[in-house]
């Protein structure tokens, strides 16, 4: 199984949060940005081994391309990679880039997956936050995108935010579970040293949730998820059976994945390989094909500990067998501590976080690290 990621570096507004790579100024250069994309596609055949299982448009604001520019891209794909039949087909797209003409036209481009980019069910928050559309556009893109036949919808939403108390994170997950969505990612707030945000938290401005109240809104969170029925498959990630994400899954499951665009990180099972995080650079570099990334073989111990970091975050746990070397004596006195704490499960050699051990799922990662 290999995956196929495409970073459009668009966007239309800058949310204060933000530390994505992406410009608001690309109008330009944006037909040439693409062509160099595709260019990439057309110069990295022989990296994927696999068929092709799963596309993703991320971001940036992949939903600001048009049809055409989408078809292109996809017909690049095709061209060049073996693309299963069933593949799934995901394009993170904002509310204010939803209506029913975009919507036929993803569909009959075969986008069976569509990621929108709700964040918050708070008109002041969306204004801080500085996003291009209101709350009543999020709810409304949903409706019409189900209407329209999409039945694999997944929102993202953030807590930890200034002022969010329980019983609005409450009302929030319950109205949001009420909208027949089949997938949510949920992120705690994180302020980014180099963002708008920063600087409103830094003048005092903004305050977001302490630890303790972030931990609060992270347990309500899997409680009323498990309550409407959806399976916390990831630490931030919550689907109905059998509709998790198999493009974000292919990650933390260690596969190989193809990253194409500005600042797409691509790996190999080996190699770790990232795209220079400048449009303007990207574009001349790929078009005079030389040197648009840089790369690292991964030391055994870096693949270890990466195994380690990710397999935790799944409902599926750390696959001990699966590690090149077993646990040493320290190792397995520390797991058996964080057993002893209540933070995780053994179950068929895999390490299984709790409830409460996923409150702690990166110091416990850390402690299991090797150093080199
Ligand atoms: S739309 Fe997405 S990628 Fe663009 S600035 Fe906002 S959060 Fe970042």
């Amino acid at each position: 199984m290999s995956g196929i990621y495409l970073h459009i570096p668009f966007c239309r507004k800058r949310c204060t949060y933000c530390d994505f790579h992406f410009s608001t100024t690309f109008e330009s250069y944006r037909a040439d940005l693409l062509a160099a994309m595709m260019q990439e596609l057309g110069l990295r055949t022989n990296e994927l081994k696999e068929p092709v299982q799963t596309i993703y448009f991320g971001g940036g604001t992949p939903s600001l391309l048009s049809p055409k520019e989408l078809t292109a891209i996809l017909q690049q794909i095709n061209a060049n990679y073996q693309v299963s039949t069933t593949a799934e087909i995901t394009l993170e797209a904002n509310p204010e880039d939803i209506n029913q003409e975009q919507l036929e036209a993803w569909k009959q481009l075969g986008i069976n997956r569509l990621s929108i980019g709700i964040q918050t069910l708070s008109s002041e928050t969306l204004n801080w936050m500085n996003r291009a559309h209101a709350v009543h556009e999020g709810l409304t893109a949903i409706q019409l995108a189900q209407q329209l036949g999409f039945s694999n919808i997944s929102i993202d939403l953030i807590y930890g935010l200034p002022g969010l108390d329980i019983a609005t994170w409450k009302e929030t997950l319950q109205k949001v579970f009420q909208l027949g969505i089949q997938h949510l990612s949920a992120y705690c707030l994180t302020v980014e040293p180099k963002t708008a945000l920063n600087h409103l938290v830094q003048k005092k401005k903004l305050q977001p949730a302490d630890e303790v109240l972030q931990n609060e809104q992270f347990l309500v969170l899997i409680d009323l998820a498990k309550q409407a029925g959806f399976e916390q498959y990831e630490i931030s990630n919550f689907a109905r059976p059998g509709l998790h994400s198999k493009h974000n899954s292919s990650y933390w499951a260690f596969k190989p994945y193809l990253g194409v665009g500005p600042s797409a990180h691509s790996f190999d099972g080996q190699k770790r390989r990232w795209n220079v995080r400048n449009n303007t650079q990207y574009t001349r570099s790929v078009g005079k094909n030389d040197n648009w990334f840089e790369w690292e073989n991964l030391t055994p111990n870096e693949r270890r500990n990466e195994q380690i970091l990710l397999g935790l975050r799944t409902k599926w746990g750390l696959n001990a067998a699966a590690l090149e070397a077993p646990w040493s004596q320290k190792e397995n006195a520390q797991i058996e501590e964080f057993a002893r704490l209540g933070w995780l499960t053994f179950e068929d050699q895999h390490l299984i976080l709790t409830d409460k051990g996923k409150l702690h799922a990166d110091g416990i990662a850390a402690e299991l690290f090797r150093v080199d």
